[in-house]
């Protein structure tokens, strides 16, 4: 059975005392041990004390990227031994801002995923449509090559230590949401991958999370849906009461 995954991405917000201020507030909000994983990736510079507020609670902590080499002359990178040591457990990698805004390619994700498991980081991998790929409707070819050149090579033991995120690019901070049968749609075709190229026990134990304009209003819906597993949270993950909302609408276990 897989436990649900609800991670809020603060992409470039939050001052350090504001992301301890919001990490409290679902801290406080929450009522624990709930039976989900809440995940929260602020920016690198309140990572540490992030993680510290979070130690006492079952709030884990992601970093929202990783630099693919262990260490070395890489000037203002981020290793992943260096996210770990600040108390994190899990990356964000691969996110659509990051391929659009840092040209990063499949190849890279595979790069940072390998990086990420060698440091016993749990890598939330993004994979996703381009609106005019959604249009010309070879939607599913590109999540399938996003994800086998991004998993390219990850044994099953590995490949099992995967989050994967399914955020078309054209809902994601637009207030566009997918409709709940092109979600399944997606999610039945990369468990369907997983069980493929991996097992059957790789596609059942992977969470496979649906991103892009997720908030209180919407979540109930998707998060019902039987292959979405959680959700990744941009815009609403920076409000407390909002995100807590978004936690409590999973159906009930
Ligand atoms: C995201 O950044 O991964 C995301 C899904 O953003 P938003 O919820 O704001 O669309």
């Amino acid at each position: 059975m897989r436990v649900p995954l609800i991670a809020g991405n603060w992409k470039m917000n939050m001052t350090i005392p504001e992301a301890v201020e919001l990490v409290n507030g679902i801290k406080i909000g929450l009522r624990w041990p709930e039976d989900v994983d809440v995940v929260v990736a602020p920016p690198f510079t309140s990572l540490k004390m992030v993680s510290e507020v979070a130690k006492d609670s079952y709030i884990a902590v992601s970093a929202q990227n990783v630099h693919h080499e262990e260490n070395g002359a890489y000037t203002g990178e981020i290793a992943a031994s260096f996210i770990k040591d600040a108390g994190a457990n899990y990356v964000i990698i691969g996110h659509s801002e990051r391929r659009q805004h840092c040209n990063e390619t499949d190849e890279l994700v595979n790069k940072k995923v390998r990086i990420a498991l060698k440091n016993e980081l749990k890598p939330i991998v993004c994979v996703g449509e381009t609106l005019e790929q959604r249009e010309q409707g070879n939607f599913v070819e590109v999540i399938e090559k996003q994800l086998s050149v991004g998993l390219e090579d990850l044994t099953q033991v590995l490949a099992s230590e995967l989050v994967i995120a399914y955020e078309p690019v054209w809902a994601i901070g637009t207030g566009k949401v997918a409709t709940v049968t092109q979600i399944e749609e997606v999610h039945e075709k990369i468990r369907a991958f997983l069980a493929k190229n991996f097992s059957e026990d790789v596609a059942n134990s992977v969470r496979v999370l649906y991103g892009g304009s997720v908030k209180a209003e919407n979540s109930k819906e998707i998060l019902s849906l039987p292959n979405v597993d959680g959700a990744l949270v941009g815009g609403a993950s920076l409000n407390s009461a909002g995100f807590i909302e978004i936690i409590k609408s999973l159906p009930p276990r």
